[in-house]
C-alpha cells in the first residue's frame, strides 16, 4: 500500500499508512486513479486486496480511523465464512493472518423450537424435529474428492479480527491509498469519467468507482439507484458467551417464535487465570421492544434468558464482553450500476442473518468483480465501461437474489408459532433430514459452492 502526497509529506510513519483528515489539501489536483472505492469496510478492502496485484491503481476511502473500527466496542460480530469464501480470502493472501482464530464449523444443526425445559409444548425442552448437517456427509461427493478429505463447512471469525487481517494484507499492497479516515461527499459520474470529493475538498479521478458504503450507500442515491426495503420488526442481540462444555464445531440455531437464535462456534481462549475458556457466539432475534430490557440484564439474569431459549446442550451459558444489537431490514437495490459506478457488499443487498450469507455475498461480489476488472485490463478495455459494468452486475445479480428470496422467505416462514405452519414445518423437517441427496444441495449452497463460480471463489489466481 502506498501513501498518497500530503502537505506533510508522506505520512509513512502514521499508523496503517493512512493520509489523516488534517492533511486536507483542496488546492492540490486531483488524485488520479483507476478505481475509487468508499468504504474500507470488509467488503471494500478485500476487493482492494484482490485488485492490487493486477496493477489496477486504487484509492480506498473509508470514513472512520482505522484504530475504530478493530475496536473491540466498533463490532461485536462474529461472521459465518463460507467455505468458498475462505477460499477468496486465500487466494488474496488474507486467510493466513486470521486462519489461527477461525473455528471450523464441521456440523449444523437446525431445530423448530427452543430449549426451554419448561415448555409445555416440548417435554424434554428441544423439538424432536431438527436438520442436522455433518460436513461428513460431503465425503460421498465432489467438494470432497478434490481435497482428498470433507471440508468445514465453514469457519467463524470475529469481524475484528477479520479487520485486523485485512489492515495487516492492505499494509503490502502495491498500487492501493487507503485514505482514512475521510468521508466521500460528492460525486461526478458521467459517461466520460468519475470524480469524488472528500469532506476536506480533496477530490479524486478514478475510471470506475465502486460502492461498498454499507446499506446506507450515499453513492447509491447519488447515483439515484432505488432500493426495496422491508422491516423485519425484529432486532438480532449479538455477543460472545461462555459455556460450560465443548462445541465440538457444531454450529446451533433454534426456530423460535420471535425469530431464529443461532449459537456459533467460536475459538477456545483462556481466561486471565490460564483456564480454557469454551466460546461461541449468539445471534439472537427479538422483538424490538424488549431488546433494552435485556440487553440491560445483568450477566446471571442475561445467561438465564439464553439458557431459556437455547436450553442446556452446552451447560451453563454466560456473556462475555460488550452486547451489541442490530435492527434487521431487507434491502435490494433496484440495479447495480450507473455511469461508471457499481454497487458491491451491503450497498448492493442488506439480508437477514438467519443464514450467516450477508458478508459471503459481498465476497462472492468482490471475487466477481475483481475477475472482471482484471480480465477487462488484460483486454485493454476501459475498466468503467458499461460492456465491462454489464458483465458484473449480471454475473452478481441471480446468486444475490437467490440467497435474498430464500433467507427471507426462512424468516417469514420460522418467525412466527401458528399452528397449521408449526406443523408443517416439523413434519417437512423430519422429511428433509431423511433426503441425503436435498440435503448436500442444501450444504454446497450454504458453503457458496453452487452456480458460476468466480476464480477465486474456486481458489484460483486471477
Ligand atoms: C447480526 C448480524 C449478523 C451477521 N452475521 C453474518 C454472518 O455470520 N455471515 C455473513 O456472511 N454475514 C453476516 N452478517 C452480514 C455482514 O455483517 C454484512 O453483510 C457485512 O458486514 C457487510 O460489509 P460491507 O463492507 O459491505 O458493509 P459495512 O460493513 O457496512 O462497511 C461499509 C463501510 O463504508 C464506510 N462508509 C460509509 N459511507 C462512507 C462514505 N461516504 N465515505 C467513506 N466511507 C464510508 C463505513 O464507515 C463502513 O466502514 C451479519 C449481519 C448482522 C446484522
Amino acid at each position: 500500500m502506498t501513501d498518497i502526497d500530503s502537505p506533510r509529506g508522506p505520512a509513512a510513519e502514521r499508523p496503517f499508512h493512512l493520509v489523516s483528515e488534517d492533511t486536507a489539501a483542496t488546492a492540490t489536483p486531483p488524485l488520479r486513479v483507476d478505481l475509487a472505492i468508499i468504504g474500507g469496510g470488509m467488503v471494500g478492502m478485500s476487493l482492494a486486496i484482490a485488485c492490487s496485484e493486477h496493477g489496477i491503481k486504487t484509492a480506498l476511502i473509508e470514513a472512520e480511523p482505522a484504530p475504530a473500527l478493530t475496536d473491540r466496542g466498533y463490532d461485536g460480530r462474529s461472521s459465518a465464512i463460507a467455505y468458498g469464501s475462505q477460499q477468496v480470502l486465500k487466494a488474496i493472501g488474507v486467510w493466513d493472518l486470521l486462519k489461527d482464530q477461525a473455528q471450523p464449523i464441521l456440523d449444523i444443526r437446525v431445530t423448530d423450537g427452543g430449549g426451554d425445559q419448561r415448555d409445555a409444548r416440548r417435554p424434554g425442552g428441544v423439538s424432536p424435529f431438527f436438520v442436522h448437517y455433518s460436513h461428513r456427509d460431503l465425503a460421498e461427493d465432489g467438494t470432497a474428492a478434490q481435497s482428498g478429505e470433507a471440508p468445514p463447512f465453514g469457519y467463524i471469525v470475529e469481524n475484528r479480527i477479520s479487520r485486523v487481517a485485512l489492515f495487516e494484507r492492505l499494509k503490502a499492497c502495491p498500487n492501493v491509498s487507503h485514505i482514512a479516515p475521510a468521508t466521500a461527499m460528492s460525486f461526478k459520474l458521467d459517461a466520460e469519467r468519475a470524480q469524488v470529493s472528500l469532506h476536506d475538498g480533496r477530490r479524486i479521478g478514478a475510471a470506475l468507482v465502486v460502492a461498498a458504503d454499507g446499506r446506507q450507500s450515499a453513492l447509491r442515491g447519488f447515483a439515484g439507484i432505488g432500493i426495496s426495503e422491508s422491516d423485519y420488526r425484529q432486532s438480532a442481540i449479538v455477543c460472545t458467551v461462555v459455556h460450560e462444555k465443548p462445541h465440538h464445531g457444531v454450529a446451533h440455531e433454534h426456530f423460535l417464535p420471535a425469530g431464529p437464535f443461532a449459537m456459533l462456534p467460536m475459538t477456545d481462549d483462556r481466561d486471565d487465570e490460564g483456564h480454557v475458556r469454551h466460546r461461541s457466539s449468539i445471534v439472537w432475534t427479538e422483538d424490538p421492544r424488549l431488546v433494552p430490557m435485556l440487553l440491560a440484564l445483568d450477566d446471571d439474569a442475561f445467561g438465564a434468558e439464553i439458557e431459556r431459549r437455547f436450553g442446556l446442550t452446552l451447560g451453563r451459558v454466560r456473556p462475555l464482553g460488550p452486547r451489541f444489537s442490530y435492527p434487521l431490514k431487507l434491502l435490494v437495490a433496484e440495479k447495480y450500476l450507473a455511469d461508471r459506478m457499481v454497487l458491491v457488499g451491503d450497498a448492493a443487498h442488506g439480508i437477514h442473518p438467519i443464514a450467516g450469507q450477508g458478508f459471503n455475498l459481498g465476497i462472492r461480489d468482490v471475487a466477481a468483480l475483481a475477475e472482471v476488472l482484471v480480465d477487462a485490463r488484460r483486454l485493454g478495455q476501459d475498466i468503467g465501461s458499461p460492456l465491462v459494468l454489464e458483465r458484473y452486475a449480471r454475473w452478481r445479480r441471480f446468486d444475490n437474489l437467490l440467497l435474498v428470496g430464500v433467507t427471507d422467505g426462512l424468516t417469514r416462514l420460522f418467525s412466527n408459532d401458528l399452528p397449521p405452519l408449526r406443523l408443517a414445518r416439523d413434519l417437512g423437517f423430519a422429511l428433509f433430514n431423511k433426503l441425503k441427496p436435498a440435503k448436500r444441495l442444501a450444504m454446497r449452497h450454504a458453503m457458496g459452492l453452487v452456480g458460476d463460480l468466480p476464480k477465486l471463489v474456486r481458489g484460483k489466481p486471477l
